[in-house]
């Protein structure tokens, strides 16, 4: 028994979330050639380099740069919160990424929010603006998911009695303060995200997309070594998560049996893919349709034809690819499943 590409794309159900959570790693796959300038996206390793932070550290005090930014900003911290040249190595990293613009065609972050629905998530830790930039960009042409931001982002702002943010210049309409830039950089050793009152909303909207989810991709991200409290979040999340998960994906360029001992906790009923790139993945080959080949394929044993997104195409051909399958989620029938586990539609 076989599903074919058309029957996939007539056939959308409710049936549970996609939730995609982003590493640094996806951004600097998504934009191998840097911004519409080519100005490339550094690495926790080389971005001192790149962003010549090396005469600010040293002013600091700080004797070797030639180590990962995040422990030598870490330890400026500790010794003195209130240290200026915190201050200073702040400002310079929020410029270089708020300068940083999409290139005019479509990268690989719009086929990523197009391959998924607005009852989907997706998660980032980056600073970079690319996604939410994708997304004001796309949203007005293809229903997308929400963007939940588990760090701060060069793009948004946010106010610090009330749980309203949005692009700066807006105003809170609780107290009527402008929204304050969020934060990107935290003390490694205690990324407090609990204390942050902007991601801590964020992450309870994760933790409950997670127990939603039927499926989870994780993108570039590599955080058992280098961020507790963000792994600790994610295991109490996913151990409390009602078992619907059915498939974890890793896309990474690592090795699968890194990947695997890397990722072991999170590996559900052993079924976990690791394809190399995002254009390999479920996500690209059954796009806004991945829980319903997940279903067919697991529950129903059926195979499953793909339909890859074209990747290669500007904006017009792109959006006339995507319409039919919009189209037959617009016509979903209201009734056909509700009742279902999953809820409705949308992430908050
Ligand atoms: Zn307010």
């Amino acid at each position: 028994m076989r599903i074919t590409k058309s029957q996939l794309v007539e056939k959308p159900e409710n049936w549970g979330r996609h939730v995609v959570i982003l590493g640094a790693g996806a951004s600097v796959a998504a934009f191998p050639n840097g911004d519409a300038s080519g100005r490339k996206l550094p690495t926790m390793d080389g971005l001192i380099k790149l962003l010549g932070l090396g005469p600010v550290l040293k002013r600091g005090g700080v004797k070797s740069t030639r180590r990962n930014f995040e422990s030598i900003y870490s330890e400026l911290y500790e010794s003195d919160p209130n240290l200026p040249v915190l201050r200073d190595i702040e400002d310079i990293i929020y410029a270089y990424f708020d300068s940083l613009r999409l290139p005019e065609t479509p990268t690989l972050y719009d086929h990523l929010l197009m391959s998924l629905r607005s009852k989907d998530i997706v998660a980032t830790f980056n600073w970079d603006p690319f996604l939410f930039d994708a997304w004001t960009r796309i949203n007005d042409s293809v229903p997308v998911p929400e963007i939940i931001h588990l760090h701060g982002n060069v793009r948004l702002a946010y106010c610090p009695e009330h749980p309203t943010y949005g692009a700066h210049g807006m105003y809170c309409p609780k107290c009527d303060s402008e929204l304050v830039p969020s934060r990107l950089l935290y003390p490694v050793a205690t990324k407090n995200y609990v204390n942050d009152p902007f991601v801590k909303t964020e992450w309870e909207v994760l933790k409950k997309g997670l127990r939603q989810a039927r499926t989870v991709t994780i993108f570039g991200y590599s955080a058992p070594t280098t961020d507790k409290e963000a792994v600790n979040i994610l295991n109490t999340a996913w151990g409390k998560a009602n078992r619907l998960i059915e498939r974890t994906e890793i896309i990474d360029i690592k090795d699968k049996e890194v990947l695997w001992k890397q990722w072991d906790p999170f590996i559900v009923r052993t079924y976990f893919d690791c394809p190399e790139g995002f254009y390999k993945s479920r996500l690209a080959s059954y796009p806004r349709r991945t829980c319903e080949a997940l279903k067919d394929q697991t529950f129903y044993g059926l195979w499953v034809e793909e339909n890859p997104l074209p990747a290669k195409v500007g904006f017009d051909e792109l959006l006339s690819w995507v319409k039919p399958l919009v189209e037959a989620e617009n016509n979903m029938g209201k009734s056909k499943d509700q009742g279902d586990a999953d809820g409705g539609e949308t992430a908050k």
